[in-house]
């Protein structure tokens, strides 16, 4: 948000989380409010954490004027993102006049900035959605511009997984026919899906998986995200395991959230698997995972 972040520097990361969020889906639950979003940044901060990762794409008010203020006012580091959610999440009007030159689009929000942000504002991350269990027009359409604009920028590109589902499809689509290096694709919300088999032979690939859920109350993101964190690790996967809360909502900001994952979530870690996992976790996965080589 307040430019480059040296991976080496970038520290202790919600590497999946909301500051601003808004959808038709969604409606009295927006997170719009720039004095909310401190206060989270402060929490995050005085528990520890440096580095915070928003997975708002394009078109639902991610706060793209405020960022960077917050960022300077909490010492938090603020991964912005572009790209687009699911086709539900837009007005169908505003959708069709998104598609046109859509590529292009989501590159210039990497490179020259974002709309409505002070300048020099950019991106960081490309943002997508599959589809339950599959991936429709729409989903295929965004994940072929984001293709081509990390293939001009070296971005990353992170992925939403409807209930946990479709990550084959996607990393068919993205790496297999678009040539997007697995080691460029972080899969969200795969624990959405408690199919430990599935996490293992997607993580296979090499993709990074960014697991989420103590800000979703009663949700078996939650109820299964250690157990998933210990299958995947047991299998091998530490380097590429992420951490995020994933906020969406205005009701989910009374649960821990963020500050759950370093105070309740990281010393288990800690305990079953040694006092290195929750750094890794949280600071030296993250730093490979959003780190950049800019190629424009
Ligand atoms: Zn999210």
């Amino acid at each position: 948000m307040r430019g480059d972040v040296d991976p080496a520097g970038l520290g202790v990361c919600d590497a999946h989380d909301h500051l601003f969020l808004r959808s038709p889906r969604l409606p009295g639950e927006e997170l719009d409010d720039p004095a909310a979003a401190e206060t989270v940044l402060r929490d995050f901060a005085a528990a520890g954490g440096q580095a915070f990762v928003q997975w708002t794409p394009h078109g639902m008010g991610r706060g793209a004027h405020v960022l960077a203020d917050l960022s300077r006012a909490t010492g938090v580091h603020v991964v912005a993102a572009t790209g687009l959610h699911q086709a539900v999440h837009y007005e169908p009007t505003a959708l069709a006049a998104l598609y046109d030159g859509l590529a292009e689009r989501l590159t210039a929000e990497l490179t020259a900035g974002l709309p409505g942000a002070p300048a020099g504002v950019r991106a960081g991350l490309i943002k997508v959605a599959g589809d339950y269990h599959g991936l429709d027009g729409h989903t295929r359409r965004v994940m072929q511009a984001a293709a081509e604009a990390h293939h001009a920028t070296g971005a990353p590109i992170a992925v939403h997984h409807e209930l946990g589902t479709a990550a084959p499809d996607v990393l068919d689509l993205l790496c297999g026919r678009y040539g997007v290096p697995p080691q460029r694709v972080i899969l969200g919300h795969l624990n959405r899906l408690p199919d430990l088999r599935l996490h293992r032979d997607v993580a296979a690939s090499g993709a990074y998986v960014a697991l989420d859920g103590p800000s979703r109350a009663h949700h078996a993101t939650d109820h299964h995200l250690f157990d998933t964190v210990a299958a995947l690790v047991e299998a091998g996967h530490a380097p590429q395991l992420l951490l995020g809360a994933d906020t969406t909502t205005r009701s989910a900001r009374h649960t821990p959230g963020p500050v759950h994952l370093l105070t309740a979530l990281a010393p288990r870690l800690a305990r079953a698997f040694g006092p290195e996992l929750p750094a890794r976790l949280l600071k030296a996965n993250p730093a490979r995972a959003f780190g950049v080589e800019w190629r424009s």
